[in-house]
C-alpha cells in the first residue's frame, strides 16, 4: 500500500504497522521524496460489509451497505436447503 505525502505530494511507502484491533490498523509511512523526509502514520478502518461473510464472527458487528438486499438474504438464509458438498478448502 502507498499513499500520497500530504506536504509534498510525492509517494509514501509503507515502513510498518501494526493490528490496532479487529477493525483497524495503523500503519506508518515514509515520504520517498528525499528533499521532504515526511513519515506520518496513517489508521485503516473497516467501516461497513460489501458482501457478508459465510463464517461470521458474531462480536463483528459492522453496518451493511446500502446495496445489500436484506430481505432477500434473509428470506434465502432461512428457506434454502444445505449442500452436502463440503466448504471449499
Ligand atoms: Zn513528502
Amino acid at each position: 500500500m502507498k499513499m500520497r505525502c500530504p506536504h509534498c505530494k510525492s509517494t509514501a511507502h509503507v515502513r510498518s504497522s501494526y493490528e490496532v484491533s479487529d477493525l483497524s490498523r495503523e500503519t506508518y509511512f515514509a515520504c520517498s521524496n528525499t528533499a521532504c523526509g515526511h513519515t506520518f502514520a496513517a489508521v485503516t478502518e473497516i467501516h461497513r460489509t460489501l458482501s457478508p461473510s459465510a463464517i461470521p464472527d458474531p462480536k463483528i458487528r459492522l453496518p451493511l451497505s446500502k446495496h445489500v438486499r436484506r430481505k432477500v438474504l434473509v428470506e434465502q438464509l432461512m428457506t434454502l436447503p444445505t449442500s452436502p458438498m463440503p466448504p471449499p478448502a
